[in-house]
């Protein structure tokens, strides 16, 4: 019988640490013997970088461009740590053209060319984007990615950003299958930061599906060319990074995300930021 493939798109804003998680996650999600594909769908191409040990990996669209004719899956494919295949679908230079061509000719590609096999558990598309413009949409337009989870910090602006992007998953959620898995915390140690997480994502009709700690670890592995869960296997961080694996490979609430307004998000920045003050000052 065919496994039931989950699709998984990983939205946030930049810089934030989806990169980094998503490859921490599959990492774990490959010890527990998952087969997995990884397509990164940002223009800056390091979505596989960790896994794959540094390689740079060729994109898709300069694979496309340099070789039209005979393009093959080996091309476009590159097995990385513990057998989790890689793909990037690269894109235009920054400012020049949309990046959702990259993703489309990937998805495009890599279906034809048979790369969703019927033994993968999990694909999960690292995609670029503080809003879910259309061409960042594209691997939820495309039917493919359904289940949605945006990483977040307790830092103001990623959870504007992680507003916005719940609110393109509302919108396609509507009229599709799509629906928002959670929110993960990649913590930047701000004060009460679980706590306004989770009070985020409950106004978002949604839940924290993990809390990973900020360790210096990640950029040692980093320099390292590695996922921490490869580089320091019995560390606390790759631990964490299991236990997301797990908590993904468990989840079962998926929702249609009702994003809040501008002032309710102020305010429970302020609700939060305020009673830090009062223990500050013992008011
Ligand atoms: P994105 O893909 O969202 O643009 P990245 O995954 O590239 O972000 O992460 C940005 C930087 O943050 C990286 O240099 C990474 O090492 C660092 N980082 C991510 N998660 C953590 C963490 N939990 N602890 C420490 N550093 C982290
Ligand atoms: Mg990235």
């Amino acid at each position: 019988m065919a496994k039931k493939l989950r699709q998984v798109a990983i939205y946030g804003k930049g810089g934030i640490g989806k990169s980094t998680t998503t490859q921490n996650l599959t990492a774990g999600l490959a010890e527990l013997n998952k087969n997995i594909m990884v397509v990164g769908c940002d223009p800056k191409a390091d979505s596989t970088r960790l896994l794959l040990g540094g390689l740079h990996q060729k994109t898709v669209l300069d694979t496309v461009r340099d070789n039209r004719q005979n393009v093959t899956l080996d091309h476009l494919v590159k097995t990385g740590f513990a057998g989790i295949r890689c793909v990037e679908s690269g894109g235009p230079e920054p400012g020049v053209g949309c990046a959702g061509r990259g993703i489309i000719t990937s998805i495009d590609m890599l279906e034809n060319l048979g790369a969703y096999t019927e033994d993968l558990d999990y694909v999960f598309y690292d995609v670029l984007g503080d809003v879910v413009c259309g061409g960042f949409a594209m691997p939820i337009r495309e039917g493919k990615a359904k289940e949605i989870y945006i990483v977040a910090s307790g830092e103001m602006m990623s959870l504007y950003a992680a507003n916005n992007i719940s609110r393109g998953v509302a919108k396609y959620a509507a009229k599709g299958e799509v629906r928002l898995g959670g929110i993960i915390c990649n913590s930047r140690n701000v004060d009460r930061e679980l706590d306004l997480l989770r009070a985020f994502a409950k106004a978002l009709g949604t839940h924290l599906v993990y809390y990973v700690p900020r360790d210096n670890i990640v950029q040692r592995a980093e320099i390292n060319r590695k996922t921490v869960i490869e580089y320091r296997p019995n560390s606390g961080q790759a631990a964490e990074y299991r236990a997301l694996a797990k908590a993904i490979e468990e989840n079962d609430q998926y929702v249609i995300p009702t994003p809040i307004s501008q002032d309710d998000l102020e305010q429970l920045l302020m609700d939060y930021g305020m009673m830090e003050l009062a223990d500050e000052f013992d008011i």
